[in-house]
């Protein structure tokens, strides 16, 4: 049995070449629950979540990275968080059904996925990387190549029980072993789907690559949790405006604001809605009423 819920990172002793292996498991069957969605939609958004996990840890970032791609096609919004506090959340939305259009431009009508990257200190960064083939490994692998130009693969596996996924970066450093990348890439592109997502990543690590010798590193846990709460959803309301406000008010008297990532519920009755103006802003919103 694997051990669920965590990513664990490895290194090639003899080359410079580095992996992680991630397995999401109860915090995956926990975005499962609440998502409305099933098949190829869950799957895109396991990938996704699987992803940004292996993203956070690869980047090496203080804060969270998100994936998401919006469009007009079957399937219409997806979006995955991962923290540095390594926690997950993710959501998929589908308007319709679709056949069996492989080619992401077509499922989502989009042509970009973008990528954000939330650092404690600084702005967020925003890459933009063409939404090209039929995985969103495909995506991850050309933004590695362009803006980190460092030679990146990615596989995932996906059922309704885990999401798993495992990636191999080659290092910017002079390779005394010529054909080092070649042949590790050879070795894992041997990975099944069924391994991926059954297998303990030693014993997975060990029967892809046991002519190698690897470094593996101790585990972090992966748990779902939702970044939601009262306050930002307040700020959420105040990036409204007044005259938005103002309307609710005048149409239920009350705003019952319900997180897409959670299910958590935050209402606000007309004397906290009227308070979120009140600092810096004269109109009092009192006077639209009637
Ligand atoms: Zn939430």
């Amino acid at each position: 049995m694997k051990d669920p819920d965590q990513l664990k990172r490895f290194l090639f002793t003899h080359n410079p070449i580095r992996g992680e292996h991630v397995s999401l498991d109860a915090s995956w069957r926990e975005i499962v629950a609440q998502s409305e969605t099933k098949g190829k939609a869950l799957t895109l958004l396991g990938h996704a979540l699987t992803a940004a996990t292996l993203l956070v840890e690869t980047l090496k970032i203080e804060g969270g990275v998100s994936l998401q791609i919006r469009g007009t096609g079957a399937i219409h919004l997806l979006m995955a968080e991962a923290t540095s506090a390594h926690t997950i959340r993710g959501i998929v939305r589908q308007s319709r059904e679709f056949g069996d259009e492989n080619q992401l431009r077509q499922i989502f009508e989009s042509d970009k996925l973008v990528i954000t990257i939330r650092n404690k200190a600084g702005n967020p960064h925003q890459g933009i990387v063409p939404l090209d083939g039929d995985s969103i490994s495909d995506a991850l692998q050309a933004y590695f190549d362009q803006s980190e130009q460092l030679s990146t693969r990615i596989w995932f596996a996906c059922d309704e029980q885990s999401t798993s996924g495992m990636l191999l970066q080659k290092l910017p450093t002079e390779e005394q072993d010529k054909d080092g990348w070649n042949r590790i890439l050879l070795l894992a592109g041997t990975i099944q789907p069924k391994e991926l997502l059954e297998l303990k990543a030693e014993v997975l690590l060990h029967r892809l690559f046991h002519e190698e010798t690897l470094e593996v590193f101790e585990p972090k846990a992966i748990e779902f949790s939702c970044t939601c709460s009262q306050q930002r959803t307040r700020e959420m309301l105040v990036s409204l405006g007044k005259s938005e406000i103002n309307n609710l008010i005048e149409e239920q008297n009350e705003v019952a604001v319900t997180c897409e990532f959670c299910n958590a519920n935050y209402s606000f009755d007309i004397v906290d809605l009227e308070q979120l103006f009140l600092e810096g802003d004269d109109l009092p919103l009192s006077k639209t009423r009637h």
